[in-house]
């Protein structure tokens, strides 16, 4: 078993670690440096106390498409994916457990980021085109 810090990834001495209880939302145990320790736990925390927005921010997102204007509801939709991954940057536990914490939330705010400059281009590409 690893001595990693499921916050910044890196393998250290047993010692500068401490268990992380985070079995609301992954079984197994886990550990972070006692200074990551408040971040991860937020970071964890907030998806147990908002996880219930989620579907309703999909649905949500998704109504965009049923717009008359087919076009607007594409950038719409785009924009709304966006402020949902930008809001929820979680992975699977793999992708956690893989790069860390840091490096996902990094991974999916680049994801959503795209998803915006996307959405500009499409709304660039449809309405101001010579
Ligand atoms: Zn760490």
């Amino acid at each position: 078993m690893e001595n990693r810090c499921l916050w910044c990834n890196e393998i250290t001495d047993k010692e500068d670690l401490i268990e992380m209880d985070i079995s609301f939302i992954f079984a197994g145990k886990y550990y972070v440096h006692s200074s990551h320790y408040s971040s991860s736990f937020k970071y964890f925390n907030n998806f147990k106390k908002y996880k219930l927005f989620l579907p309703i921010l999909m649905l949500f997102s998704l109504l965009f498409f049923m717009l008359e204007d087919e076009k607007i509801g594409v950038v719409l939709n785009l924009v709304s994916m966006s402020i949902i991954i930008h809001m929820f940057p979680y992975g699977t536990r793999q992708t956690i457990v893989s790069f860390g914490v840091r490096k996902t939330i990094k991974i999916f705010k680049s994801i959503s980021l795209l998803l915006l400059l996307l959405s500009l281009f499409f709304l660039y590409s449809f309405y101001y085109k010579g």
